[in-house]
């Protein structure tokens, strides 16, 4: 098995460390890509710190992939070496249940195969990420990267795009429809952009008016500091769909009020604890309370495809990897505008 370089995480409370890895030999169906860039997700902190469960160490984490096919397996067709692919948070699903057949295999119902500190099916060893110079991925979890997307600021359109991009396209947004995106930072910030995209009237609620500059360049037609309480009363029943992107708890009943008649408020962050809520507020108007995980891996192309049509892309703070855990406490803070991409040239230890 060829051995590659990574940056891992040796425990739940040290620094990730330079160290290599074995990747597994290039199957049939496999597809090994020279990876270029990866993406920081706030998900790869949660995950290594052991914040949602126990894991296993070391741990190479990241699921914001792009880079050159360097191998194709025989059986492989949609993808030839030199070919720019991206991959996202997901590597393999069942392939025969109910929603993997209808493209949603991030709702596999045995369970999709998470890209790291999952359980590779094939031999049982535990998925590592992209914070790699190697990932060996079967080409039906491959994504093409259209040309026209600049490689690095791609990457964290494999997460944070497809997360915000898919509730959007289910809950139908379009030019007429009134869209709220909480929260202005790694998520939030390209959920303005896909939401305005996809011609819809677009209003940023965010603690404070810091990033009010940025959200209204990024397709903002409004924006409001969800810290001043005037802006829920002159809100109210204002909105269609509210995108929230906060992994803090929030008052729930508070951001429910804003919605008009039949709004959804979609959840897209995770916050550890549980959000109460009063189910009044959805009777006020038949208001849904609902929540959505990535995408499926056509649902991910096609938002790749309509990201390079529409000149979207992420903003983007390119650092080496041994900046990584500087980066780390930096996004804790809140600290970056708006994602972190690792040179993954700077894995050559
Ligand atoms: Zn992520
Ligand atoms: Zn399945």
């Amino acid at each position: 098995m060829p051995t590659v370089n990574a940056y891992a995480a040796p425990s739940a409370t040290e620094p990730l460390i330079p160290t290599t890895i074995e990747r597994r030999d290039v199957g049939p169906r496999d597809v090994r890509i020279d990876i270029k860039y990866a993406g920081i997700c706030h998900s790869d902190i949660h995950t290594v710190r052991g914040e949602w469960g126990p894991i296993q160490y070391p741990q190479v984490v990241g699921h914001e992939i792009v880079g050159l096919v360097a191998e194709v397996g025989s059986e492989v067709t949609r993808y030839s070496v030199g070919d720019r692919v991206g991959v996202g948070c997901m590597v393999n699903s069942c392939g025969e249940c109910k929603n993997c057949l209808a493209g949603e295999e991030q709702y596999c119902q045995k369970g999709n195969i998470q890209t790291y500190a999952g359980v590779d099916p094939a031999d049982g060893t535990i998925t590592q990420g992209g914070y790699s110079s190697e990932v060996v991925v079967t080409e039906a979890f491959v994504l093409s990267i259209p040309e026209g997307l600049d490689f690095a600021a791609a990457a964290p359109l494999l997460c944070a795009g497809i997360t915000t991009y898919s509730p959007l396209h289910h809950w139908k947004v379009g030019p007429g429809t009134r869209v709220a995106v909480v929260g202005m930072g790694g998520l939030g910030h390209l959920g303005v952009k896909i939401a305005h995209a996809m011609g819809a009237e677009v209003t940023v609620l965010s603690q404070t008016l810091s990033k009010q500059e940025d959200g209204l360049k990024f397709g903002a037609d409004h924006y409001y500091a969800t810290g001043d309480p005037k802006t829920f009363d002159e809100l109210k029943n204002s909105f269609d769909v509210i995108l929230n992107t906060v992994s803090a708890k929030l008052d729930v009943d508070a951001y429910l009020s804003l919605l008009d008649l039949d709004g959804t408020m979609v959840n897209v962050g995770a916050p550890a604890e549980p959000l109460p809520m009063h189910v009044f507020t959805l009777f006020g108007a038949r208001r849904s309370f609902a929540g959505s995980s990535i995408g499926g891996i056509r649902e991910t192309q096609e938002m790749l495809d309509f990201c390079a049509e529409h000149g979207i892309l992420p903003e983007t703070e390119l650092i080496g990897a041994s900046d990584i855990n500087d980066a780390y406490e930096r996004v804790l803070k809140s600290d970056v505008r708006y994602r972190f991409v690792i040179d993954a040239a700077t894995f050559d230890n």
